[in-house]
């Protein structure tokens, strides 16, 4: 998985769980369900097969929250359990004998699987308040699946432990609109007699069922193929059939790269990707079946400024480390996020160049150093680490044993850790073990300083950055003469000449801009470089600065940099104002519309501008706020109407709905301003007026709010 901004969450904890079942071998599912988004309910058939190792009198199954129809033992019906957490099934099954179970259930899961934009679809919907909410709700209706950390039992009867690995076949029946697609090789479809369609889907190999996922929507898809013959498939809505290419870039030369640098085979059938609406995570890396936040559906202004690239590596090293060996549970993460960070970096190296690699490692050294700064280190054993140390410290983790025993050695440990463990569990002493076998080398020193080490290895960092990244170097040298001689006028260029490093300009920029001599300044508006270009936009004064370069920034192919030189030019120059307007005014901007809310933000705010229009741009940031959008493009438009207008009756809805959002991140946010507006009193005055207008689960939490002391 691949955390939006590094926040950090504990979601793999708990995996483990009361009862043991290692008297039971799972071997292979076959699902058939139907699912429906009106009703949020999947219902349909599980039928495992199973092999007993041990005699025992019961069998169990995680389910949360089900409704069990029959359940069938070699074709009979048979008692079971059902306490709304594990589904029990009672017998005496004997040891070496080969078991069938089939089970009918009904699921309505309240986490682990999305129905989003569905509401307004229904068919008993009263019209009159879609109208009031959104005047045109259309985002689109799609369902998908999010089991790591919160488990797959929620819709499928399986396992909340990462030891049980199944081969997984599911057949879905859904509305033939739409496009299905889960793990596994596509085998066809059939129309049933109800008018539903039935996806079949095949897989070969044993996988643990927190990556068993699904999702549906409108969707076509580019077809590749790998080097090595793989098929891999990017989705898109159909109405971005044009961002395919900078949503997707480099994504063949990414694969067959892992491919090789790996030196193990890709273990799956085929490899998919698909982009959804409000996703909890940057990606989750479901076997085969990558699914991605649209917030990465890009143009190609826009690669620039945020690309797919890191994360598009990240979960595809993921199908080899987590999903082919996974690990024993929480204990061992770093086998899981420091190896697919470290690999999605490798990757970086080798579409970027070192130089881009070894600023990625500093940068993320100085955010490690804060937090042990800040007395929150962390040992990369600890189950309840941060995503960060996961992450950061395991990729640096991985970088050092490769400096230590060399890449030939780390290659050859790589391969036969991952051949002997192929489908199977793994722990981090069984890593070391194979990487001592590879290299000859003896690893307790390594697992002492990096894997136990609460803090990190400073000194060894700096050595290793020094000795690899002559730009990293000067940094260093820079770094030290500011601060032996903080008051001495500092002649810049030396540094600012060094060749090759866009990196350590754009960092002088962004960190030294007050100092700076005008000729940097002026060789950085005249580079090419679009990084350097967009610091100056970020942390230039546009009062300061020569305006004609400034005002070029406008014209950049980034959208940071317009919306930020935007914005400066805006403030410093108000008689100009309507000018940097009218050149702004066809750019839409990132997926969260960046450039466009700011641009309707200051349109209103500009006396005489456009004045017929006025109102249109102030109505058309307000649709901003609503559900039909994503949760970058509400949050921002929230944001620009508490800073410079206040809430309209629309709005204020808008933001009551966003309360109950399943996105924690934005439903918290929305709930602060909640919050905030709600000490006003004429606020909290028109919003209990308002309240009649509100769904019945709005109604209560906002009860919960007013009445409070
Ligand atoms: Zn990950």
């Amino acid at each position: 998985m691949k955390y939006f901004y590094g926040i950090a969450l504990f979601l793999f904890q708990a995996m483990g769980f009361g009862q043991q079942q290692d008297k039971v071998d799972f071997t292979h599912a076959i699902i058939n369900v139907g699912i429906d988004p009106y009703e949020q309910s999947i219902e349909g058939t599980v039928r495992y097969d199973f092999l007993i190792l041990k005699n025992v009198d019961s069998v169990y199954l995680d389910a949360k929250n089900m409704v069990f129809e029959s359940v069938r033992l070699k074709n009979k019906k048979v008692a079971f359990e059902n306490n709304g957490k594990t589904l029990t099934i009672r017998y005496p099954f004997k040891s070496g004998k080969s078991y069938s179970i089939g089970i009918n259930y009904q699921a309505y899961p309240k986490q682990t699987v999305y129905f989003v934009n569905w509401e307004h679809k229904m068919p008993s919907m009263d019209t009159s308040t879609v109208k009031i909410i959104g005047e045109n709700l259309s985002g689109p209706e799609q369902v998908w699946t999010q089991g790591q950390g919160k488990y797959t039992s929620h819709w499928l009867p399986s396992f909340d432990d990462m030891t049980e690995k199944v081969e997984f076949d599911l057949s879905i029946r859904f509305d033939p609109k739409y496009e299905v697609i889960a793990n596994g090789k596509y085998l066809g479809s059939s129309t049933g007699s109800d008018g539903t369609k039935e996806w079949k889907f095949d897989m070969l190999y044993p996988m643990s069922s927190y990556l068993v996922a699904f999702a549906i929507g409108s969707y076509e898809k580019q077809s590749l193929v790998s080097a090595s013959g793989v098929p891999i498939e990017n989705y898109y809505y159909p109405e971005d059939r044009l961002l395919v290419e900078p949503t997707y870039r480099h994504t063949q030369r990414i694969f067959d790269f892992l491919e090789a640098e790996i030196g193990v085979p890709y273990p799956w059938q085929n490899y998919k990707q698909v982009p959804v609406r409000d996703f909890l995570y940057a990606g989750m890396e479901n076997t085969g079946t990558t699914l991605f936040s649209d917030a990465y559906v890009i143009d190609s202004i826009a690669f620039v400024d945020k690309n797919y690239v890191n994360v598009n590596a990240h979960e595809l090293a993921h199908q080899w480390f987590g999903n082919l060996v996974t690990e024993e549970d929480g204990n061992h993460h770093w086998l899981h996020e420091g190896f697919a960070t470290y690999y999605a970096y490798l990757t970086e190296k080798e579409l970027f160049g070192e130089d881009y690699f070894y600023w990625k490692l500093y940068d993320s050294f100085i955010a490690l150093q804060k937090m042990v700064e800040g007395g929150k280190g962390q040992s990369l054993l600890d189950p309840k680490a941060s995503s960060l140390v996961f992450y950061e410290k395991g990729a640096w983790a991985l970088h050092m044993l490769r400096e230590q025993i060399g890449e030939k050695a780390f290659k050859a440990g790589i391969r036969s850790y991952l051949e002997q463990y192929r489908f199977k569990n793994v722990t981090v002493s069984e890593f070391l073990s194979d990487m001592e076998t590879a290299s000859g080398v003896d690893l307790m020193g390594f697992k002492k300083e990096w894997l136990e080490n609460e803090e990190m290895p400073n000194d060894a960092i700096r050595k290793n950055l020094v000795a690899h990244s002559p730009s990293l170097a000067s940094l260093f040298q820079l770094q030290e003469s500011l601060a032996n001689s903080p008051a001495k006028k500092f002649d810049m260029e030396d540094f600012w000449e060094i060749e090759g490093s866009g990196n350590l300009k754009e960092y002088i920029l962004t960190h030294y801009d007050s100092v700076l001599a005008p000729e940097i300044i002026k060789s950085a508006f005249e580079s090419a470089e679009i990084p350097l270009r967009r610091a100056l936009a970020i942390h230039g004064n546009a009062a300061k600065l020569p305006k004609p370069e400034f005002e070029s920034l406008l014209n950049d192919n980034s959208y940071v940099t317009i919306e930020n030189a935007l914005f400066q030019l805006w403030v410093a120059f108000p008689d100009q104002r309507a000018r940097y307007l009218d050149r702004t005014k066809s750019i839409v901007g990132l997926p969260n519309k960046n450039v466009r809310q700011l641009w309707l933000t200051l349109a209103v705010l500009t006396d005489g501008y456009d004045g017929p229009n006025t109102k249109n741009h102030f109505d058309e940031l307000c649709r901003y706020t609503g559900p039909e959008y994503s949760f970058e493009v509400r949050q921002i438009a929230f944001q620009f109407l508490k800073e410079a207008f206040g809430f309209t009756d629309g709005t204020l809805l808008n933001l009551v709905g966003a309360t109950g959002h399943y996105y924690w991140q934005f439903r918290d946010f929305a709930r602060r301003l909640l919050d905030e507006l709600l000490e006003d009193e004429v606020y909290k005055q028109r919003i209990v007026t308002l309240s009649n207008k509100l769904k019945p689960e709005e109604k209560r939490y906002l009860q919960t709010k007013i009445n409070q002391p």
